[in-house]
């Protein structure tokens, strides 16, 4: 049993079989298409609970053709990052926010509770292994992807009696790149990402799988990335796998810096905390989470309310909107003028941190 009561796997137990084949080393601008020399594995059956955690040589999965995972979608996933700071010290931003969320996730995958805490330093000891892969530039990160499914060998609809907890690395270069220009949204409310009740609002692999078709569908009208929008009234939800933000002088004539509330549909990014806490904390603006509707941002461009939209995700950390096409419209959103700093007033605050520019105990040296 671990501290917190959850029979548990323990980083102490960890078994380390190092890789006899190092691969040179690279970065991935395209992202997840290169992974590092060493990945960990925690096996857990009902019957034997969870076994000792492995890290072994990067390499294939076998497992069995009738693997729940494979039939039914029981799997998920996280994602987080390391950085190298100006000092050479690596920092992971609120890694503890990812475990919780993944416990989350996993209990309504119906796949079995560990604690956090252990598997964090399991994280901790692989991506000390593999720290020569962390890039060494400004711009570049290490990649974390925690994934957990069912392997249980059988096509019965039920609790996966047999799951694979599993950590891979990719060394990635910048997604936020202020010279890129500004994303372009296609807000069509024919497909719908999450809906109350579903599980929109946890990382489960089968929510991205979904959402292809009308990512190419945006692509065809020459978007890149949907503005998922929910209900009758075309409430604003997501942007691709991003949240959003509005920052605008709102109805009441304030300005404000406006989320959707975590309503069910919406999820809970780290990065979306993080700028509300941090914008909350400078105390220069109204912070809130509020619906938005399309209806109230087209009213808003009308009268010149609005100062900036932009998505937030690990990936990009903040990526500003330029153009959202909707009922035929290309609503033009302000976009990196003089007049449109917060984005990167927000990116560069966060990345002081991420970095070990700015001390904070948002961060947690590996
Ligand atoms: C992962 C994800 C986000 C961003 O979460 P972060 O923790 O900030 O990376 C936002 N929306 C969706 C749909 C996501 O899957």
């Amino acid at each position: 049993m671990a501290d917190g009561g959850i029979p548990s796997f323990k980083a102490a137990d960890l078994v380390i079989e190092l890789s006899s084949t190092p691969k040179p080393k690279r970065d991935d601008p395209a992202f997840g298409n290169v992974f590092t020399d060493h990945m960990l594995t925690i096996e857990w059956s009902a019957s034997e609970g969870w076994q000792a955690p492995l890290i072994k040589p990067f390499g294939n999965l076998s497992l069995h053709p009738a693997c729940s995972s494979l039939h039914y979608a029981i799997q998920l996933f996280e994602g987080l990052k390391v950085y190298r700071g100006d000092d050479n010290q690596l920092r992971l931003f609120r890694p503890m926010l990812n475990m919780s969320r993944m416990s989350n996730t996993a209990e309504r995958a119906c796949l079995p509770a560990f604690d956090q805490s252990e598997f964090l330093e399991c994280i901790r000891r692989l991506v000390e292994l593999d720290q020569d892969w962390v890039p060494h530039s400004d711009s570049g990160s290490l990649y974390i992807r925690p994934t957990f499914l069912g392997t249980e060998q059988s096509l019965g609809v039920k609790k996966a009696a047999n799951a694979l907890l599993y950590v891979i690395l990719c060394p990635v270069g910048s997604y936020y790149n202020s010279e890129a220009g500004c994303l372009s949204l296609w807000a069509d409310p024919k497909y719908t990402r999450a809906w109350k009740g579903g599980t929109g609002n946890f990382k489960m692999g089968g929510n991205y799988g979904c959402s292809l078709f009308a990512q190419y569908e945006a692509a065809d009208h020459g978007c890149q990335q949907v503005l998922w929008l929910y209900g009758e009234d075309h409430q604003i939800t997501e942007a691709g796998t991003m949240n959003i933000f509005l920052y605008w002088i709102n109805e009441d004539g304030e300005e404000e810096l406006a989320t959707p509330p975590l309503d069910g549909i919406i999820l809970p990014g780290v990065t979306r905390q993080s700028i509300m806490e941090l914008t909350r904390k400078w105390g220069e603006f109204k912070v809130t989470e509020r619906y938005l509707t399309m209806s109230q941002l087209c009213s808003a461009l009308k009268q010149l309310r609005v100062k900036e939209v932009f998505g937030s995700g690990t990936a990009c950390m903040i990526c500003p909107v330029g153009h959202i096409l909707y009922q035929g419209e290309n609503l033009h959103i302000p976009c990196q003028d003089k007049n449109s700093q917060l984005a990167s007033r927000i990116a560069k605050e966060l990345m002081d941190i991420q970095r070990g520019r700015t001390p904070s105990d948002w961060t947690l040296m590996v």
